[in-house]
């Protein structure tokens, strides 16, 4: 391809992350883009957009006893939306049941990136039976489908990936130009110094736009305990958050998702991902991002993006390249790769969240315990001042014990206080009833 002295590895794995930011200008450093061809979409491989939804829409059709599919429309300032939504549930009456493990994934929410979408077809496939899976026995892949309601959103950006396919493969933004993983409302708008609004323009407002606003409805009434946005430019395994620098703490959740995401690392990639939180693990932020949202506000217990694939020796115009696989060896290597990865997930997930099964993750479900209570604020004090605090780290355990005993104490003094009045009332002589 005659890169010639293109210094790329070492910028590669900070720029090529589609979910965080990507100037594109940074890439061109050291490359002598003149040089350089631009690889076209493979349609030996991907489906186009169109083949696409009709081969979910037949598949759906035949195996309706386990899937089905809607399609929400939504618009405004003359812009419109569609975004196709597949349930799978192993028997289809079951779908609105609430005891059921809830699972939402979405694919394709940047354009540019089609190996995603190729991955969600491929899940509905072996969901469906007519696919299986390499190396996973049929009968624990039953049993740990029983217990499941999965919904894929296999294409949530399909008028930016319409523009892809119209020639501008290095799109990642929805059909009006607004990056569809900036326009959610945690930390809605922040712009970091390598800003570039071709490629994280967060819209006008948090959910301007109308695939943002189908999403979070979507989210909100399904109420999922595992939420993952997939995404590609890289190998990753991301929990939140992205807008800020998570350390672990003590905190449950976020320890739980850490050490399920070691696993799958270990079990599936002999650890070569980049595993934590989205904004730690590559040393800058993106703000307004679906993940966050999805842990902060709708509360899903386990909210992931992965990113399935990247190409750091691709020069930055080259697009297709750079976040998809170009060979047959490698898109199949990708596809079993990653579906495989979701399944463990799907086993894992119900497991390691223990009880919470039983229990709605609700964004209603306020209640957090005082040891969660007080991990929270002190993590958010940490992150106000910059800064890891040993103090504070030391000194957790004590001011928790310091927490409940003072809360007792409270307890007691109000019950005492209580029961004295009490006694003083019924001491009082009772007035003679004028009858
Ligand atoms: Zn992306």
């Amino acid at each position: 391809m005659g890169l010639g002295d293109i210094v790329v590895v070492p910028l590669a794995l900070s720029i090529s992350i589609c979910f965080l930011s990507c100037s594109r200008d940074l890439l061109f450093v050291h490359a002598k883009e003149q040089n350089l061809t631009v690889t076209p979409i493979n349609y030996d491989l991907y489906h186009s957009s169109g083949k696409f939804l009709e081969e979910i829409n037949a598949l759906v059709n035949r195996h309706s006893d386990m899937l089905s599919l809607e399609t929400i429309k939504a618009g405004n300032k003359g812009y419109g939306a569609e975004v196709t939504v597949v349930t799978y549930s192993k028997r289809k009456e079951e779908t609105e049941e609430r005891s059921k493990f809830r699972i939402l994934l979405s694919f394709g929410q940047h354009g540019r990136e089609l190996i995603t979408t190729e991955v969600a077809l491929r899940i509905l496939y072996i969901l469906s039976g007519e696919q299986s899976l390499p190396n996973m026995d049929q009968a624990s892949l039953n049993t740990t489908l029983d217990k499941l309601v999965i919904k894929v959103i296999p294409m949530e950006n399909l008028n930016g990936r319409k523009i892809v396919e119209a020639g501008d493969l290095c799109e990642r933004r929805n059909g009006r130009g607004v990056d569809l993983n900036r326009n959610w409302s945690v930390d809605w708008g922040k712009k970091e110094k390598d800003y570039d609004p071709y490629e994280e323009n967060p819209g006008t407002a948090p959910f301007s736009e109308p695939e943002a606003q189908i999403m979070r409805k979507l989210a909100i009434s399904f109420e999922p305990h595992v939420w993952i946005n997939v995404h590609s430019g890289m190998e990753a395994l991301f929990m939140p958050y992205d807008h800020k620098n998570t350390t672990l703490d003590d905190a449950l959740p976020l320890k739980r998702m850490n050490s399920l995401l070691e696993e799958v690392n270990n079990l599936h990639f002999r650890k070569r991902c980049v595993v934590g939180s989205g904004g730690g693990s590559v040393g800058y932020f993106a703000h307004g991002t679906a993940t966050d949202f999805m842990y902060d506000v709708v509360r899903v217990p386990m909210s992931f993006t992965f990113e399935i694939y990247g190409d750091g020796t691709a020069s930055s115009r080259d697009c297709f390249k750079m976040f998809n696989p170009t060979e047959k060896t490698s898109y199949d290597r990708v596809l079993d790769e990653w579906s495989t990865t979701f399944f463990t997930i799907f086993k894992l997930g119900p497991l390691r969240l223990g009880d919470i099964n039983s229990k709605a993750p609700s964004k209603l479900d306020k209640f957090v315990s005082i040891d969660e209570y007080l991990d929270g604020y002190l993590m958010e004090r940490r992150n106000r001042y910059g800064k890891k605090m040993e103090v504070l780290d030391l000194g957790m355990q004590e001011i928790r014990t310091y927490f409940r005993l003072f809360l007792l104490s409270s307890v007691l003094l109000m019950f005492m206080f209580c029961s004295r009045i009490s006694k003083a009332k019924t001491n009082r002589p009772v007035p003679a009833m004028p009858l």
